[in-house]
C-alpha cells in the first residue's frame, strides 16, 4: 500500500496541489461495556477502516474520505475537486508553518493488551467491581470499561512516513444514593494513570479495592452532610476537579484555532487575543502550565500529530505569564501572519483528527500544571484559614469565551483554621478566569500530582470527540465565591 499512497499523493502535486496528506486506518477497534446495578446494560464492539485525504490547492483545503479502498483514485480526485471549489471562495490563503520532515513509528506503551482480554474476563472483572460497591446506602451502581485501538499510516507530499498504533483503556465506577432531602448524590472514581503504560494493567484488583470502599464511604457521608455554605473562601481543588478547571479555562481558551475564530460556530471563542502572548498575566507566579504530548501513559501522547509533526513539550504559561498556545502548522502560521511577527515558532504539534473521516483541528494534548513547592494536601490544609476542599466534577457552565465559569462538584470538605471539619454537600464555586488564576496561592508538590484523562472532549463541526490528559497537582485559590 505504501507505494500506492505515495503515487496517489504525487499525482495531486502534478495536478497543481501545493500539499497533500493521507491517513490510512487499516483497522480501528473499539469496545464499550456498561454494567448498571449488576446487569450488563450495554455492550458494543466496533470495527472501522478507511482513509482520509487532505489537499491544499491555491490556498484552500479540500478533504475526502472513504472506507472503500477500490475507490482510492476517485476519493483523491474528490479531495482535489473540493479544494479547487473552495479556492474560488477563500479570502486569505491557508499557509503552513515549516516543519522538520520526520519519518517514524509510535506504539503506545501497554503491558497487558486489553484486546487480548476475553469479553468474558472483562465482564468477570466488572462483576467483581460491582460487588465491591454494592454496599449499604448505594441505590445505583455503574461500572464502565471502554477500550480503543487505532493503527494509522500517514504519508504527505513533503516526504513524511509515519505509522502509529495507539491502544488505550478508560474504566470508571460510580455510586449514587439519596440524601436527607431526597436528592441523589454521587461519588465516582476514574483511576489516574498509575503506571508508565496504558493497558489492562490499570484494572489490577488491588488498585480498585481501596478506592471502591472510599467512594461508598464518602457517598454515605455526603447523604447526611450539611449543605455547602454561601461564602467567600479559599478553595482547594483536588486533581479530580482541578483537571476540569484546567481543561475548560486554560486548555480550550488556548487552542489557537479557537483564538483565531474557527470555533465560533460551535464551541465558542476565547478571551485570549494574539497580542496577549508574552504579556498577559494569566495567573499568579505559582502557575506554570505546559502542553506536553511526551507523557508516556496518557491518551494525549501520540508520537506524531496529523500534520506529521513530532510530539512536543511546550510551555503555555510560565510562572503566571501567557507564553504559548495549542497549535498546528496552519494556526501557528496564520497567527504569525496576522500580527506580522513570529509569536509562535512553528507548529505545537497538536493537529489531531478523531478518525480517518474527519480533517484534523487544533486539540489539547496533555495540558499539565507543574507541581509546586507547597507540600502535600495535608500541608496545604494546615495552612488554610477558611477553606473548602473540592473533588469530583459534577456539572459545569462556562462563558463562550471562557472568561467566566461556574462548577458544581460531587463532594466538599470544610476547612476551618487549618483543620478539616468534614463533608458538605451540593458544593459549587465560580469566578472570572483571570482573577481566579491570579488568586492561586498554593500548588502541591509531586506527591499530589496525578495524570487524569478526558476521553470525551468535544470540538469541531462536524463534531469530533477526542482523548487527552491532564497532569495536575492539588491547587488552592483564595477569595472564591462558593455555595451559590
Ligand atoms: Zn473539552
Amino acid at each position: 500500500m505504501r507505494k500506492a499512497w505515495k503515487q496517489a499523493l504525487k499525482k495531486l502535486i502534478e495536478q497543481g496541489a501545493s500539499y497533500a496528506d493521507v491517513r490510512y486506518y487499516p483497522q480501528e477497534d473499539s469496545s464499550i461495556l456498561v454494567m448498571f446495578n449488576g446487569n450488563l446494560l450495554h455492550f458494543q464492539n466496533q470495527q472501522e477502516k478507511g482513509y482520509g485525504v487532505r489537499v491544499l490547492f491555491n490556498g484552500a483545503w479540500g478533504f475526502a474520505a472513504s472506507s472503500d479502498l477500490a475507490k482510492k483514485d476517485l476519493i483523491f480526485q474528490a479531495a482535489l475537486e473540493n479544494a479547487r471549489t473552495a479556492a474560488r471562495r477563500i479570502k486569505s490563503p491557508v499557509l503552513l508553518a515549516d516543519k522538520e520532515v520526520l519519518s517514524g513509528e509510535f506504539i503506545s506503551p501497554c503491558a497487558l493488551d486489553p484486546f487480548e482480554v476475553e469479553t468474558k474476563e472483562q465482564i468477570t472483572m466488572m462483576q467483581w467491581l460491582d460487588r465491591q460497591i454494592n454496599q449499604e446506602g448505594v441505590v445505583n451502581r455503574q461500572v464502565v470499561i471502554q477500550t480503543n485501538r487505532k493503527n494509522i499510516h500517514y504519508y504527505d507530499t513533503e516526504g513524511a512516513e509515519i505509522e502509529k498504533t495507539i491502544t488505550d483503556i478508560y474504566p470508571f465506577i460510580s455510586v449514587m444514593g439519596t440524601d436527607d432531602d431526597g436528592v441523589m448524590q454521587e461519588r465516582k472514581y476514574q483511576p489516574p494513570r498509575l503506571y508508565d503504560t496504558r493497558g489492562w494493567e490499570i484494572m489490577r484488583r488491588e488498585n480498585w479495592e481501596k478506592e471502591a470502599d472510599r467512594i461508598v464511604r464518602e457517598l454515605n457521608e455526603l447523604r447526611r452532610a450539611p449543605l455547602c455554605p454561601q461564602d467567600l473562601r479559599s478553595v482547594i481543588l483536588l486533581p479530580d476537579m482541578m483537571f476540569l478547571q484546567v481543561h475548560e479555562t486554560i486548555g480550550h481558551p488556548l487552542e489557537l484555532d479557537r483564538i483565531l475564530g474557527y470555533e465560533l460556530s460551535f464551541a465558542g471563542g476565547s478571551f485570549v487575543r494574539l497580542e496577549d502572548f508574552g504579556k498577559l498575566q494569566y495567573g499568579s507566579s505559582k502557575l506554570t502550565v505546559r502542553a506536553d504530548a511526551t507523557v508516556t501513559n496518557s491518551p494525549g501522547s501520540f508520537g506524531f500529530d496529523d500534520d506529521g509533526v513530532a510530539c512536543q513539550n511546550r510551555l503555555l504559561i510560565d510562572k503566571g505569564v501567557l507564553v504559548g498556545a495549542i497549535s498546528s502548522r496552519q494556526s501557528a502560521r496564520e497567527a504569525n501572519e496576522a500580527v506580522g511577527r513570529e509569536i509562535f515558532s512553528g507548529s505545537g504539534g497538536a493537529a489531531r483528527s478523531t478518525s480517518f473521516y474527519r480533517a484534523p483541528i487544533d486539540r489539547m494534548t496533555n495540558i499539565n500544571v507543574d507541581p509546586g513547592e507547597d507540600g502535600s494536601l495535608e500541608d496545604i490544609v494546615k495552612n488554610t484559614e477558611r477553606g473548602l476542599i473540592l473533588g469530583g466534577e459534577k456539572s459545569w457552565s462556562i462563558g463562550s469565551n471562557r472568561e467566566q465559569f461556574h462548577f458544581a462538584t460531587d463532594i466538599g470538605w470544610l476547612v476551618e483554621d487549618g483543620v478539616n471539619k468534614g463533608v458538605v454537600r451540593n458544593t459549587t464555586y465560580g469566578g472570572d478566569t483571570l482573577e481566579f488564576y491570579r488568586s492561586l496561592s498554593a500548588v502541591g508538590d509531586a506527591s499530589t500530582w496525578e495524570l487524569q484523562y478526558v476521553n470525551n472532549c468535544g470540538k469541531g463541526a462536524p463534531s469530533q470527540i477526542m482523548q487527552l490528559g491532564h497532569g495536575i497537582p492539588v491547587c488552592r485559590f483564595d477569595n472564591v465565591k462558593v455555595g451559590r
